[in-house]
C-alpha cells in the first residue's frame, strides 16, 4: 500500500510542477533493464535459487551497475528476487501450491469484471496500441524467442495490465500489479503448449474488448483464467 500512496503523491506533485521536463530516455533504460532481468528470472536458465551477479548482469547488458541495482531492488520488493548477506541477489523460491491457487482464485474474482469495464472504456486509439502488443505475441519468429527467453511472460503480463488500466480502477490495477502473477506462473517449467493456447484465448479477449462487447469480454477473460489454471495446476509444487 505504501507504493500506491507514493504513486498518488508523485502524481499530484507531477501535475502541479509546471517546469519539469520528462526524462524518457533514462526512464526507459531503467525499464528495459528491469524487463531483461525479469525475462531472465522467468527463463529456464535461472531456476529458483540461481545467483544473480550485479557485475555479470552489467557486463551482459552493457550497462552500469546503477540500473541493475535499481531493477534488483524492485524485483526484491515484488518477491521475485531475494538478497542474502555476503551472497548477494538470487532468484526467489517458487510460491507454494496454495499460493498459486489463491492467486488464481483472486484473478477469477477480479479480472473478468476488469475486462468488462475495459471493453466499455475502449477507444479507437487504444485499439491500435493493443494491436501492436497482440502482433508481437502472435508473431511466429518472436514466439520462438519468447519461449526461449521468457519474454512472452512479460508481454502476457503487459496484456493483462493494459486491460486492467483501461478499466480505470486504480485499486484493482495496483493489486494485480503487485501480484505479479505472470512472472510466478511462467517460472514453472514446461509451458510451451500453455503459451500456444494462451495466445488463442488472448485473441478472444482482444476481439471482444475492441468491439466493446463488455459481457463477451468478461466471459472470455473468465475462460482464459480458468483454462490457464487447469493447464498450470499439474506443475504446482507442494
Ligand atoms: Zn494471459
Amino acid at each position: 500500500m505504501k507504493d500506491y500512496k507514493r504513486n498518488l503523491m508523485s502524481e499530484k506533485v507531477g501535475k502541479s510542477a509546471v517546469k519539469l521536463s520528462p526524462v524518457p530516455r533514462r526512464a526507459s533504460l531503467a525499464e528495459t533493464v528491469y524487463e531483461k532481468i525479469l525475462a531472465l528470472i522467468i527463463s529456464p536458465k535461472t531456476p529458483p535459487g540461481s545467483r544473480l551477479s550485479v557485475d555479470a548482469l552489467g557486463r551482459d547488458l552493457k550497462v552500469s551497475q546503477t540500473p541493475i541495482r535499481q531493477a534488483l531492488v524492485r524485483l526484491q520488493a515484488q518477491g521475485l528476487v531475494v538478497k542474502a548477506q555476503n551472497v548477494g541477489y538470487s532468484t526467489a523460491p517458487l510460491p507454494s501450491a496454495k499460493v498459486y491457487k489463491d492467486i488464481f482464485q483472486f484473478r477469477l474474482l477480479v479480472e473478468p469484471e476488469v475486462a468488462r469495464m475495459a471493453a466499455e472504456n475502449m477507444s479507437k486509439k487504444d485499439v491500435s496500441k493493443l494491436e501492436v502488443l497482440m502482433a508481437r505475441m502472435e508473431d511466429p519468429v518472436q514466439k520462438e524467442l519468447n519461449l526461449r527467453y521468457g519474454q512472452f511472460a512479460v508481454d502476457d503480463g503487459k496484456f493483462h495490465m493494459w486491460i486492467a488500466e483501461k478499466a480505470g480502477n486504480s485499486i484493482t490495477t495496483h493489486a494485480l500489479e503487485q501480484l505479479h502473477t505472470h512472472t510466478h506462473l511462467f517460472r514453472l517449467r514446461n509451458h510451451h503448449t500453455v503459451t500456444e493456447e494462451a495466445i488463442v484465448e488472448h485473441r478472444a479477449i482482444f476481439n471482444a474488448v475492441i468491439k466493446r462487447k463488455a459481457l463477451l469480454a468478461r466471459d472470455a477473460m473468465f475462460n482464459h483464467i480458468e483454462a490457464s489454471f487447469k493447464r498450470m495446476v499439474p506443475y504446482f509444487g507442494e
